[in-house]
């Protein structure tokens, strides 16, 4: 059976900022992803989407990302970057390897894959959230759409399309399908929008200050999506079933919940579906860290510029504990 001191399940930004610290740190480590491509999530979104910070803001430790000419950075941009980032610190990962569980010996993890069995001393779970999509359970006779199926507006050209979601995704499909479709916006509450001065850097400051962003809005108004809105045209409509039933299609851009399925045999899931943790540490199994999954592992850490910091935290953790 094939060993590591880590392994880290996840090739996506948070597993490579994970790899960047084990082997500053020396630490032998194995990344592996279930996708055939490096770039985590970023190449499964849509065509238009950009990134709410410049590029110097959207970096992961040790090398910026590269300028991007047009602002705010594309999803492609960043693809190239972490395909790039991956080569510059000959990052160790192997896919696709599915990992389906990691359960426990009496000498450590392991690490089952569709692939074999790694067994690990510590294993650094960064599988993101975009592979659990949260869709509503409710039956309307249009197509029922969620975030991770949208790849543009092309195909909901001249239809009656409603958006359902305040957040970021809510708002930026909504500005994006606005110019094509019969567009309805539905929000349960009115759209908070965050003061146009505040990006992605400014968001990650607060978060680190302050724990949470919260008040200031849930909307980052990047330049989109402030078009539409200065525009008069992009207005949210609360909820109505009546709307929803009548619509060719329905987007639920109604968020993720973290893909934790691989670590169900550990048995640690709390009530509220997440694994209590200290740091990143689960508190039940100290060998397992759970890295940029949201605020609850880390300040801004499911974002770039964030994740590096939870990363470099959780590295001195392991190191201290392999020493
Ligand atoms: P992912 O990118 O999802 O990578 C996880 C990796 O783990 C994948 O490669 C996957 O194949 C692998 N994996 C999953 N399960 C397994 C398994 N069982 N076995 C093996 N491998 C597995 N952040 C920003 O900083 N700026 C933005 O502008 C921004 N915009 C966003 C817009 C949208 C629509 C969304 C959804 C998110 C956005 N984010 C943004 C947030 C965040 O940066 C991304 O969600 C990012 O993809 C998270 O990276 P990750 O590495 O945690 O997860």
């Amino acid at each position: 059976m094939p060993s590591s001191d880590v392994v880290v399940i996840g090739g996506g930004q948070a597993g490579l900022a994970a790899a960047f610290y084990l082997r500053r740190a020396g630490i032998d480590h194995v990344v592996l992803d279930a996708r055939p491509v490096p770039g985590g999530a970023w190449p499964l979104t849509w065509n238009s989407l950009r990134l709410f910070s410049v590029a110097r803001h959207s970096s992961l430790p040790g090398w910026p990302m590269s300028p991007f000419p047009d602002g705010y950075p594309t999803a492609q941009h960043v693809v190239d970057y972490l395909t790039a980032y991956e080569k510059r610190y000959d990052i160790p990962v192997q896919r696709p390897v599915q990992v389906r569980e990691v359960g426990r010996d009496e000498h450590g993890l392991l690490v089952h894959t569709d692939n074999g069995t790694w067994s690990a001393r510590h294993v650094v779970s960064a599988t993101g959230t975009w592979w659990r999509p949260f869709r509503p359970s409710v039956r309307l006779p249009g197509r029922q759409l969620h975030t991770v199926d949208y790849a543009g507006p092309q195909e909901f050209a001249g239809r009656k399309v409603v958006v359902v979601g305040g957040g970021n995704s809510g708002a930026q499909i909504a500005a994006d399908l606005l110019p094509h479709a019969e567009l309805t916006w539905m929000t349960r509450r009115p759209p908070r929008y965050m003061p146009d001065e505040i990006d992605g850097k400014a968001l990650f400051d607060i978060a680190t200050r302050h724990g949470g962003v919260g008040e200031l809005g849930d909307i980052v108004a990047v330049p989109a999506v402030r078009e539409a809105r200065d525009s008069g045209l992009l207005v949210a409509t609360p909820m109505d079933d009546g709307v929803l039933a009548d619509a060719d299609a329905v987007l639920w851009c109604t968020g993720f919940r973290a893909a934790l399925g691989h670590l169900a045999p550990l048995r640690l899931r709390a009530a509220n579906g997440r694994i209590a943790v200290d740091g990143t540490t689960a508190v039940e199994e100290p060998r397992l860290h759970l890295v940029g999954y949201g605020s609850w592992t880390g300040p801004a850490s499911a974002t770039l510029i964030g994740v590096g910091p939870t990363a470099k935290a959780t590295v001195a953790k392991i190191a201290a504990s392999l020493a």
